[in-house]
């Protein structure tokens, strides 16, 4: 059944994450809905019960049943709540029609309808046509009720002030599900937002915030150090000789390497300053309010965690260094001083590595 729900253009490859975000959507969307759908189908098993309305209270607790268990499936096997959730909206239509014809459409239960169809055509993962279909049946409903149902004599109730009670009542329900299910939609929105945000700033392998983000920050860094004339510097660190430890060890210790070279210098930074990976073997440090001797102090600590680390990978030690080269935002934009700081570890690397060089 997902198969027939797959919007078209999406490639067999892409089932897997599809299926994945399209359960992601319908647990977000279904914990939106959650109390609502259940606090009304409770409310009207109960008043159709003390209203002696026998089919209407069997089929609100049918609706009642179905949205326990949607719950359950939620909790049990999240993966099959996209198909079962994508149906919600008949069960909305059942018992409309069934409310409909025993009460009259007075009683507003089709309102209900109205508030499916935004949100269905919200969902990323239903297809057009299932959106239309749904769209098309709900508008001739309620076609149907304007027309043969206007001077319709409800069934069970004769009462007028009580299908008004009906009707006002079902009016707000209606509003405060589109509220609710328009509300999950904001935050399955902003939660892929927030994925998608991390995703970009983040460098996967090693979890540290990447070159793009960094430069977001050092922008802004730049530009308040301009402002307040306070001092910032930029650490550029470089493994020693990572070919060395890929071609002796093997690249996952390699990878190994940098994971844990990363850990080590974000443990060791003051809480203010920002490490990033800068590129394959290379990671930045922004200093913000650091002049030379406060950023060579800060170089020397990291140069010095580093070498005395002792990583091992599958039994094995392997010796890590690093050389640092450091440089303090001048007249130049940061990017001369970035520079710099390349300079000075160019000279690190020929003066035999392993050391802090001040630029
Ligand atoms: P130097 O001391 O002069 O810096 O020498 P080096 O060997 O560290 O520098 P070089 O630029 O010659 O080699 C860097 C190596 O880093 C080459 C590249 O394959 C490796 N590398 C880059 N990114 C990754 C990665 O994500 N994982 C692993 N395992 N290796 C990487
Ligand atoms: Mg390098
Ligand atoms: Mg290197």
């Amino acid at each position: 059944m997902l198969r027939l729900l797959i919007p078209t253009g999406l490639k067999e490859d892409d089932l897997g994450s599809h299926s994945l975000a399209a359960s992601r959507e319908a647990l977000q969307l279904l914990n939106g809905i959650k109390p609502f759908s259940i606090a009304i189908n409770a409310t009207f098993a109960i008043l159709f019960l003390f209203l002696s309305v026998w089919p209407l209270a069997f089929i609100y607790i049918l609706g009642l049943s179905y949205h326990l268990w949607l719950n359950y499936c939620a909790q049990i096997h999240p993966e099959q709540l996209p198909p079962i959730i994508q149906w919600s909206w008949l069960v909305v239509f059942i018992q409309s029609l069934f409310a409909v014809l025993i009460l009259g459409s007075d009683a507003g239960f089709q309102y209900y309808l109205l508030a499916t169809i935004p949100p269905s055509f919200a969902s990323v993962f239903k297809p057009l046509f299932y959106k239309l279909l749904q769209a098309v049946i709900i508008i001739v409903f309620f076609l149907i009720c304007d027309i043969w149902f206007i001077d319709y004599e409800p069934y069970y109730l004769h009462s007028e002030e009580l299908i008004s009670v009906f009707r006002h009542i079902n009016v707000l329900g209606a509003c405060a599900l589109l509220a609710g299910v328009s509300y999950a939609y904001s935050q399955i929105v902003m939660s892929a937002v927030t994925a998608l945000r991390s995703v970009a700033n983040t460098d996967e392998l090693t979890g540290l915030i990447n070159r793009r983000s960094l430069t977001a920050l050092i922008n802004r860094e730049a530009a308040r150090a301009l402002r307040t004339q306070a001092p910032m510097s930029l650490v550029l660190c470089d493994i020693d000789y990572f070919k060395r430890i890929n071609d002796t060890y093997g690249h996952a210790a390699g990878d190994h390497v940098l994971t844990n070279v990363a850990n080590l210098l974000q443990g060791a930074l003051r809480e203010y300053d920002v490490v990033a990976r800068w590129g394959g073997e290379e990671f930045l440090l922004l200093l913000p309010n650091t002049d030379m001797i406060e950023a060579l102090k800060v170089a020397e600590r990291l140069r010095e965690v580093v070498a005395c680390s002792h990583l091992s990978f599958e039994a094995q030690t392997i010796p890590v260094t690093m050389t640092l080269g450091v440089a303090v935002l001048g007249d130049e934009n940061w990017h001369g001083t970035l520079a710099r700081a390349d300079e000075a570890l160019y000279r690190g690397k020929n003066q035999g590595r392993n050391c802090v060089v001040q630029a």
